[in-house]
């Protein structure tokens, strides 16, 4: 027998295989609200301003199309810098960065790097967690582990749960956090929490690996990035994948940043060669135009002030559309989902069972994942009614 006579029909991707059966859904009034993307008011992914002028410039620039290097654009990762640290230049010293595809493979470089340097370490991810985090760490040779997070009795963080948890992790553990927008329950942790948080992670001499896919569309681009702040002066040395994804809608071009804290500046070299073997090995270089759309917007005042304008837009509009939906829920008689409001990114954790999500996708064309999550960003005046209408139905 051959060897691909061996392989193996891997299952389909939970979220991927819902779109498929969206797609086949003949129903004119079906609502798409499993994917991980905000969609305007038209129903369409948007094309940010900030972003328009800035590829209209770089486009007219005519540059050639020549290989970055290994750690990517230098303009783009000086200012996602800037953008995650605004504690100075000594601080900057400390931190390794390097331009990433998307906030994937930034977690997927960090994930690399950790396993090199502590082989037998094992990873931890919340439960639950953006169901891509177990695949990524296991792929790259941890065991992974799970500490207790979201809380469906409370409607929130069972914090009690998640410190206990990481208190009995073995040292040298790394903690995947979210850095804000927590990715399925949008239930973020308050600035209380976080330092009990911090205060393990460094007693307990465990690595924090933060994940931030959403920064803006919490609180704001600041508020949100304030953890990193309190990592910084605990002393301790963690990472950062972030992701430009959501915050410049640049879904397809797989611009991210990983950024690697050590304790003191006379690593950063040592630790930068490092994630520079990781690259070289992995695509030898990251690729071009998204990080040139991000660098031209932050590094121009104007496009910047654009940028952060549109942001705010898609920020605001979510929490518009998590008090309509509130409201609409109600008035179909259904008054124990305020919590809808009180989340925070693009997602609401329903508390609906599979039973009822499957009930929804199949009775009423309104598709979720099967946990209970549904994208409020793809919420439009539209759909809104039918969705209020067909969650009351199914309760
Ligand atoms: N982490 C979390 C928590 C996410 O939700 C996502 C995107 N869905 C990512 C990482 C990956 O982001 P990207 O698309 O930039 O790879």
């Amino acid at each position: 027998m051959s060897l691909l006579h061996t392989v193996q029909l891997a299952p389909a991707d939970p979220i991927l295989g819902l779109n498929e059966h969206f797609a086949k859904d003949q129903r004119t009034d079906k609502v798409n609200l499993g994917v991980g993307v905000y969609l305007g008011e038209d129903g369409t992914l948007p094309l940010l301003e900030c972003v328009r002028v800035a590829e209209e410039r770089i486009t007219a620039g005519r540059k050639p199309h020549g290989y970055l290097g290994i750690d990517g654009l230098p303009a783009f990762v000086a200012t996602t810098r800037e953008l995650v640290f605004d504690q100075g230049p000594a601080v900057l010293e400390r931190v390794a960065s390097v331009q990433a595809l998307g906030g994937t493979g930034a977690l997927k470089v960090g994930a690399d790097f950790l396993k090199q340097l502590s082989p037998d370490a094992k990873v931890m991810i919340s439960t639950p967690s953006w169901e891509n985090h177990r695949a990524l760490f296991t792929r790259a040779g941890f065991e992974v582990e799970e500490y207790r997070y979201y809380s469906p009795e409370r409607k929130g963080v069972d914090v009690d749960g998640m410190i206990e948890d990481l208190e009995a992790a073995a040292e040298g553990t790394v903690v995947v956090l979210h850095a804000c927008c927590h990715n399925p329950t949008g239930y973020d942790l308050d600035t209380g929490d976080w330092e009990r948080v911090i205060d393990v992670v460094t007693s307990r001499r465990l690595v924090a690996f933060l994940d931030m896919a959403y920064q803006g569309f919490g609180h704001g681009i600041d508020e949100d990035k304030s953890v990193i702040g309190a990592f910084l002066d605990s002393g301790a040395e963690f990472l950062i994948a972030q992701s430009f994804s959501k915050s410049f809608s640049l879904y397809g071009e797989r611009i991210g940043a990983l950024h690697v804290v050590a304790a003191d500046a006379g690593l950063t070299a040592k630790v930068l060669s490092q994630l520079k073997v990781c690259i070289r090995t992995n695509y030898s270089n990251p690729a071009k135009h998204g990080a040139a759309l991000v660098a031209e917007v932050l590094c121009d005042p104007d496009l910047r002030h654009i940028w952060v304008t549109e942001l705010a837009a898609m920020r605001e509009r979510i929490k518009d559309l998590r008090g309509q939906l509130v409201q609409r829920l109600e008035a179909e008689g259904v008054t124990d989902m305020g919590f809808i409001a009180d989340q925070l990114g693009m997602f609401s954790y329903s508390g609906l069972t599979k039973d009822q999500m499957v009930a929804l996708r199949t009775e009423h064309g309104v598709y979720g994942t099967d946990a209970g999550r549904m994208c409020v960003a793809a919420l439009n005046s539209r759909n809104i009614a039918h969705v209020a209408k067909a969650i009351a139905a199914v309760r």
